[in-house]
């Protein structure tokens, strides 16, 4: 079957390869754009071009309160990508929220091409309860695929599986660090899909990791259906990152254009993300009381000292060195620390003379775009 013509004036979309029918371009009044298939989540059907917000069912509390997963759905008149983005399926992972927020205000997903799916609270429990995990204290992104008779954040996660994620053809997970602990803007997906490692560049967050999905995580069971997934990480749990949140806007957005859902703008040659495959959490060999001195970001050579840990009661006092080279991409928050807790996460990349003019411009490029591109009016501090 020849692609569907259309002659709206979002010609780009339809590329140079569609076949046009000689009596329609003769014609003086243009057909109607072909409209794609109404969208089903839960029990809602969207119509082509209608935005709306779906509560999908996911059970009761014990309270006998309803609990329903919330999904914005936008769906455009024209068929193309069905791209979900998830956020706080930790529940503490807050930052991801407030992306949901800009992004769903931007004007220009009027004129979108396939169908936007977002979920700004996976977690809903933990949502509630401020913490990342479920109130059996299980892990929800550590129960995927999950069963439909296991525990209650195995349920769970089957039924995201089945209701939501199987619905959609490409994701973005939002992520940030574990309470305490802040990461730099960064991508994650795996080596071995080549349209999650194009979704990653497309993002243009400083770094990508490149890095297999762990077992029980939404990624893993994503990459196993076949659904290019890629993880954004930025920010610590339970604050707003401004910087962190500006980046995720503008990398879902360039995922858009590069996806073709969003009409491509004219821009600036963009720099391009740095990669890394390796890197290692620094962990304290001595527990006391540490004072930090790398922020993240920060390139390291080997050597360097990235934080002492001390005693309250004695002289005792130890440095903690960088091993190797990279840059910080994870640093813990808190001073206080026991033996073999995790202080600094640095990524090893092959360009590190090069990558402190890298990181600066990514960053000046998010610094400087215009407010309304990112969906925002004011910053948060
Ligand atoms: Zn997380």
């Amino acid at each position: 079957m020849p692609e569907p013509i259309d002659l709206s004036t979002d010609a780009e979309h339809d590329g140079a390869t569609a076949a046009v029918d000689e009596t329609a371009a003769l014609a003086s009044t243009k057909p109607p754009a072909p409209l794609q298939a109404d969208f089903v989540l839960g029990n809602s059907q969207i119509a082509p071009g209608q935005r709306m917000v779906v509560d999908i069912p996911f059970g009761k509390l014990y309270t006998h309160t309803e609990l329903n997963i919330g999904a914005h759905v936008i769906h455009g008149k024209r068929p193309g990508p069905v791209l979900l983005i998830t956020a706080a399926l930790h529940g503490d992972e807050i930052n991801g929220v407030e992306i949901c927020r800009r992004l769903l205000r931007l004007p220009r997903l009027n004129n979108l091409k396939g169908t936007l799916v977002v979920v700004p609270i996976v977690n809903t429990y933990g949502f509630v309860q401020q913490s990342r995990y479920l109130p059996d204290r299980r892990d929800l992104n550590r129960s995927f695929p999950g069963s439909e008779k296991g525990s209650l954040g195995s349920r769970m996660a089957w039924q995201f599986t089945d209701r939501i994620l199987k619905k959609c053809t490409h994701v973005i997970d939002l992520h940030t660090g574990a309470i305490h602990r802040s990461n730099y803007p960064q991508v994650r997906a795996t080596s071995k899909d080549k349209v999650s490692l194009k979704m990653a560049e497309s993002f243009n967050a400083p770094i990508i990791i490149k890095a297999a999905s762990r077992d029980g995580t939404m990624r893993g069971t994503a990459n196993g259906l076949g659904i290019p997934i890629i993880l954004y990480e930025a920010g610590e749990a339970l604050r707003f990152d401004e910087q962190a949140i500006n980046i995720g806007v503008r990398g879902i957005v360039n995922v858009m254009h590069s996806l073709g859902m969003l009409r491509t703008l004219k821009r600036q040659q963009k720099t391009g993300s740095l990669f890394s495959k390796k890197s290692s959490w620094i962990r304290a060999e001595h527990d006391g009381i540490a004072r930090y001195y790398q922020r993240l970001g920060q390139i390291v050579t080997a050597g360097d000292v990235l934080a002492h840990i001390y005693s309250p009661y004695s002289d005792f006092e130890v440095a903690v060195l960088a091993p190797f080279s990279g840059i910080i991409i994870g640093r813990n928050n808190l001073p206080l620390v026991n033996e073999g807790e995790a202080l600094f996460h640095i990524a090893e990349v092959s360009e590190l003379a090069e990558a402190e003019k890298t990181l600066d411009a990514i960053s000046d490029e998010v610094d400087n775009a215009m407010p309304a591109a990112l969906g925002n009016d004011y910053s948060v501090v």
